[in-house]
């Protein structure tokens, strides 16, 4: 049998299960995108200063690399334009509803029933690639709702407001609020930065590439797989192992973020601001080369005064002052709980997604949830994701899903769902690595979950590459033919 497989989201996990079914020869998905284009977070963020902190060689399907990147860290429109040739590359598009908004999925019967605005429609496997972080998240500031000018999330940026003549506020200073601080510094005419609490930043340099390399590159195909290589072992053997465990990899992360403070703000008062009281990474770290550069520019403020209210002139801060703004950004993140939803999943015997996320978002190998049968998930609950490349994780993931469809295809498997004792015991095992990861030494962050453990993947990408590459299948309830 072919099954009809449906793919929810077309940004870059969902780009690469079709990919990767393309290649296994199964031609039968169909991919709900409620968006008119793909791309996902690459197509919703489009602020200025938008740059991914992963190398770009890196930052690539592992199939399809992309010898035109221009800078070490890909620019967002490139990595957005990148996806979109990757999708007219390989006719992916005609598998695409675009504009359609999945609200509903049920299995019943041995399928999943989809519901849309259209209707419904059946499906034997169904594969979520709904993104990490979508759902902005905006700060519950009294009067936020009355302020005079023009405001907007991060990730909704509104590109008919011109912003060199206004005073800029920015609330936040996560990654998104250092990278717009550092564009926007110095380049309009105020811009004040409500920073609650002091970010450890990265000094990651970001040249350009040569115009030789590039042609190099495009011309002899063969040669993209050494930069992947290289950066590849670069994310995963220094930046994405130094989180995880302790050794020679986080000492010399931490310590060049200590002297890239120490060298970048002379200024004692301004330095003492910007001095995190919590250890590097541990939230996530922010890597960018010139933020501190930036805030010292004449008309750029931090303000370390707590926000009292937003009225309609601007924000007053703690100590009663007033500051005068034209324009309110709103860098304050994400639901990183959100998983899936707000889409409705129900499962055997009537069983929400909800209702099995209620004490937070768990699965088994990040991939799956007992009771969800022909359910799998891309990027999916404790994927490694912190300051690693998403994209390698996408394609394990994917891979791993094509593993059980070629099952479903041979005909031997009708249904699988990991057990509750395999998951419970995954998610035990995940809880016991914990202790060893720098996020848990003292800090708040959206890593963290209800019980104030991180929800990120403990252990390397190789660990996770290891996990997903064969499924084990005493750890699933099998419904054979
Ligand atoms: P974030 O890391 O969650 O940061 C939100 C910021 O808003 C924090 O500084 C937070 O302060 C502040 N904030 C929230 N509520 C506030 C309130 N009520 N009053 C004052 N400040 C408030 O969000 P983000 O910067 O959008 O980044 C989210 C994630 O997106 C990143 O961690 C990263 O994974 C991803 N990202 C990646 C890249 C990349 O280059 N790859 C770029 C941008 C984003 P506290 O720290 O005190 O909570």
């Amino acid at each position: 049998m072919t099954p009809k497989v449906v793919i929810i989201g077309a940004g870059m996990s969902g780009l690469c299960m079709a990919a990767k079914l393309q290649d296994a020869g199964i031609d039968s998905f169909t991919i709900f995108e409620k968006a008119d284009e793909v791309g996902g977070t690459w197509r919703d963020n489009t602020y200025p200063g938008l740059t991914c902190d992963v190398p770009s060689r890196y930052y690539s399907y592992s199939f399809r690399p992309n010898p035109h990147w221009s800078h070490l860290l890909p620019p967002g429109p490139e990595i957005q334009a990148y996806f979109r040739q990757v999708a007219d590359e390989r006719d992916i598009r005609r598998h695409i509803r675009f504009g359609v908004n999945v609200t509903r999925a049920e299995y019943d019967d041995g399928k999943w029933r989809l519901t849309t605005a259209d209707g419904e429609e059946t499906f034997d496997v169904l594969v979520t690639a709904t993104g990490v972080l979508r759902v902005p998240r905006y700060p519950d500031i009294p009067g936020r709702d009355t302020f005079a000018g023009p405001a907007f999330h991060s990730s909704r940026w509104d590109h008919a407001v011109s912003l060199p003549d206004k005073r800029i506020g920015v609330i936040g200073t996560g990654s998104t609020g250092v990278q717009i601080t550092a564009e926007l510094g110095g380049k309009v005419r105020a811009l004040k930065v409500f920073q609650r609490t002091a970010q450890w930043i990265y000094p990651f340099p970001n040249p350009r590439y040569s115009a030789l390399a590039r042609r190099a590159l495009s011309r002899w195909s063969a040669l993209n797989g050494l930069p992947y290589r290289f950066w590849g072992l670069f994310v995963r053997k220094f930046i994405g192992r130094a989180p995880i465990r302790p050794g020679w990899q986080r000492r010399l992360i931490q310590a060049q973020c200590r002297w890239n403070l120490r060298l970048s703000v002379r200024d004692p008062e301004l330095r003492a601001k910007l001095t995190p009281t919590y250890q590097p990474m541990c939230k996530r770290q922010v890597m960018a080369g010139h933020f501190y550069r930036s805030v010292q520019k004449p008309g750029v403020e931090i303000i370390t005064d707590s926000i009292d209210h937003i009225e309609p002139r601007g924000i007053v801060t703690a100590d009663g002052a007033l500051h005068e703004l034209d324009l309110l950004v709103y860098a304050t993140g994400f639901d990183a709980r959100a998983y899936v939803r707000p889409l409705e999943v129900i499962g055997q015997g009537g069983l929400t997604l909800d209702e099995a996320w209620v004490d937070g978002p768990m699965a088994y190998r990040s991939v799956a949830v007992p009771g969800f049968p022909n359910l799998f998930m891309l990027m999916g609950p404790h994927s490694p994701i912190g300051n690693q490349s998403l994209i390698p994780v996408a394609e394990d993931q994917a891979d791993y899903v094509v593993w059980w469809i070629n099952q479903l295809c041979d005909g031997v498997v009708r249904a699988a769902a990991p057990t509750e004792a395999a998951t419970k015991e995954y998610n035990e095992r995940m809880k016991t690595a914990m202790p060893q990861t720098i996020w848990v030494t003292g800090c708040s962050s959206w890593y963290l979950g209800k019980d104030g453990l991180p929800e990120l993947f403990p252990w390397t990408p190789e660990t996770h590459r290891e996990l997903l590459r064969q499924p084990v299948l005493g750890d699933f309830d099998v419904r054979t033919a």
